[in-house]
């Protein structure tokens, strides 16, 4: 097995992480970014993105690209498809065991992101890629001229309801209020929309079907009613979980897991930062990821900085 040893080793390749590394690696530090997949994040599956500043329009593949091609400018190691076996945070150097190699870290920052959070509620798993979807710029031409279903009131439930129109002939928005989340001016485009129709004030109670998919049951808080919603898919989106697999317990986090971290990014252990979506934020954006990662990196290149001074 190949042994690594770096000054600053991030885990994770999405914006958080590349911005880190970019910053870590142009710091001086000699730089590893470790992903479990390939590299890119969550961003890649979005289709377009018009909030990052300076770039107007832009697919999300086409920017996490340009992140890459920026941190192989300073020279940043990259190792993709790494399963990690195990992360010792603690010890000095901390080490990180994926099947392949072991990596020794001077530094670690945490930049592996979230994931969906599931329904929870029967019929679920069982339809996934059967009518489940949790990406609907992945799956969704399999609906062309076909029902859907979104739960969620956020930010992504309305996108992704929107970009599920240009398929779909009908998608609901089922939500468990009668607000919605999302910002304004997402939800003024999505009321605008046609194809959309609000199912208000409802939870999923079941996901049901023969092959595939045929309807939900859902119901209506108010009032206690059941009832059947004829939909050929659903898209849960409904917030996200951290990924802190091998990770988990190591450090402070909060009752849904996400990293506790002071405005540093520091974790309530030396040496380790966490930055983007898995910290407990107010905002998870890639722009507020990209911000987090350059504040990570440099304070982990001044903490390895202060261990050389140490040793010499
Ligand atoms: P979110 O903002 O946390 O919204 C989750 C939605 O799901 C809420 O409406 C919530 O209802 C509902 N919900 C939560 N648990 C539920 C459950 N068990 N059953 C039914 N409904 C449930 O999550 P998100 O939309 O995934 O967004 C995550 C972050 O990414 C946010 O910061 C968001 O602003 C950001 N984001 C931004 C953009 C953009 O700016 N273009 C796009 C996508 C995401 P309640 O409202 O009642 O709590």
């Amino acid at each position: 097995m190949e042994t690594f040893d770096f000054d600053v080793v991030i885990l994770g390749g999405g914006p958080a992480g590349f911005s880190a590394a970019l910053y870590s690696a142009r710091g001086a530090a000699s730089t590893a970014i470790i992903d479990i997949s390939m590299l890119g994040g969550q961003p890649s599956n979005y289709l377009e993105l018009e909030n990052y500043p300076g770039m107007m329009k832009i697919g999300g593949y086409d920017l996490m690209e340009k992140f890459e091609q920026h941190a192989d400018m300073f020279g940043v190691q990259k190792f993709p498809m790494q399963e990690i076996e195990s992360v010792d945070l603690i010890s000095n150097p901390k080490i990180i065991k994926t099947k392949e190699a072991e990596f020794r870290a001077k530094s670690v920052i945490i930049a592996t992101g979230a994931k969906p959070m599931k329904l929870g509620v029967k019929g679920e798993l069982e339809f996934i890629g059967r009518g489940v979807s949790y990406c609907a710029v992945c799956d969704g031409a399999f609906y062309q001229d076909k029902v859907v279903a979104v739960v969620g009131g956020g930010n992504s439930a309305v996108e992704e309801a929107m970009y599920l129109t240009k398929f779909a002939s009908k998608v609901y928005i089922i939500h468990r209020r009668n607000e919605l989340r999302a910002d304004k001016i997402i939800q003024e485009r999505a009321f605008k929309n046609e194809k959309i129709e609000f199912v208000w004030d409802s939870i999923v109670e079941e996901v049901a079907g023969s092959d595939l998919v045929t309807h939900l049951v859902i119901k209506n808080v108010k009032t206690n009613e059941i009832s059947n919603l004829k939909t050929n898919g659903v898209f849960p989106y409904i917030g996200m979980l951290p990924n802190v697999e091998n990770i988990n317990g190591q450090m402070e986090q909060d009752a849904k897991g996400f990293i506790i971290t002071d405005n540093t990014m520091k974790t309530s252990i030396d040496g380790v930062y966490a930055v983007g979506d898995v910290r407990n934020t107010p905002l998870r954006q890639v722009i507020t990821a990209a911000s987090d990662g350059a504040v990570g990196a440099v304070y982990a290149t001044k903490y390895v900085q202060a261990l050389k001074e140490v040793i010499v």
